[in-house]
């Protein structure tokens, strides 16, 4: 469920207001609910509502947990388990290694059709579009844990920081200016402007595939609805909350290799429910390596992942981590 603490503390102007763009024709409700398929359009925002919750927009979010109680219907079956932890893998490597360290921090180069492939994927994870995650984070890195840091847990409390900020009218938009380099790619705005419609086809994809398993293989116990459930729904939650623990987490519990300028920590737990980016004290320290566990045995799959990328051909120039930033660290 999405939080309900409220915040009544400045949050600073972090985003800066969007471009004059033509409030969409039909009622305020309307404009509302189309937002929800297409985030461009504008609709009229109270300026003292900026920083609280829209729970109209936040209504398929906190749909998308309601549906998992669906299991308890449509029961469960390994080919569903399989399916929905496939799903979980794919994804959390596509966010880490592509929204991350590639959208966000330009850490490697790849080409355009690599890029718009991992785009799609990680547009899938109901996490808005490349651009949105990669404006927000580029905010995160330079504002750590200030009052323009929109998800700071020492400023703002855990569950505002888990899952609370981005259901703001302010945190709604995407900041084209902080994402320039990205957003002359058409085909990435297009994702980012209708942010439900990957998720949507990935969803009505693995019902087909659920209805076709339960008729061509019926020994495996599947259905249309297991596989809609499990694969798109729990999942895509479970996902959702594993990789909002940096936010949330990563800032509060572990080891400060560095004395960055945040409260960032290096969490083994963390790096491995989230595929490296536990190692989130040494990413805020050095944001610019592909790397993020930065000894042998800081377990990073992320970077594992892309190694085995480079070595297809698939990615190009990753950054390792530089011998004065290893040389630097505590232990
Ligand atoms: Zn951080
Ligand atoms: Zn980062």
């Amino acid at each position: 469920m999405a939080p309900t603490e409220p915040t009544l503390m400045p949050r600073g102007d972090a985003i800066a207001p969007p471009a004059a763009e033509a409030v969409a024709p039909g009622s305020w409700l309307l404009r509302t609910l189309r937002r929800w398929f297409d985030t461009g359009v504008a609709v009229e925002i109270d300026a003292a509502r900026e920083d609280h919750i829209d729970w109209l927009r936040a209504v398929p979010f906190v749909a998308l947990h309601l549906a998992c109680i669906g299991v308890l219907w449509v029961g469960v079956s390994p080919s569903a388990l399989g399916v929905a932890g496939a799903l979980y893998a794919v994804r959390m490597f596509a966010l880490t290694g592509f929204y991350h360290r590639y959208f966000s921090h330009r850490s490697f180069r790849t080409s355009r059709g690599v890029q718009f492939v991992f785009a799609l994927i990680g547009a899938s994870c109901v996490q808005r579009g490349p651009l949105w995650w990669a404006a927000h984070h580029r905010n995160h890195h330079r504002h750590a844990d200030t009052t323009r840091d929109p998800h700071s847990p020492g400023l703002y409390g855990f569950l505002w920081s888990h899952a609370g900020w981005f259901l703001t009218p302010r945190n709604f938009r995407t900041d084209l200016s902080r994402v320039p380099d990205l957003a002359k790619f058409p085909e990435l705005r297009v994702l980012d402007r209708y942010d439900t419609l990957v998720p949507v086809l990935l969803a009505l994809a693995l019902y087909a595939l659920g209805v076709l398993l339960q008729h061509v293989a019926p020994g495996l116990g599947t259905s249309g609805g297991q596989m809609l459930i499990w694969g798109f729904f729990v999942s895509t939650v479970v996902l959702f909350h594993a990789t909002v623990t940096i936010n949330s987490l990563a800032h509060r519990y572990g080891m400060r290799r560095y004395d960055t300028h945040d409260d960032s920590r290096n969490n083994v737990w963390l790096a491995l429910l989230t595929f490296g980016e536990g190692w989130h004290n040494n990413h805020h320290f050095f944001p610019g390596s592909s790397r993020q566990g930065f000894r042998w045995w800081e377990i990073d799959i992320t970077w594992y992942g892309l190694k085995l990328m480079a070595m297809l051909g698939l990615v190009q120039g990753l950054k390792p981590v530089p011998a004065w930033v290893l040389s630097k660290g505590r232990n």
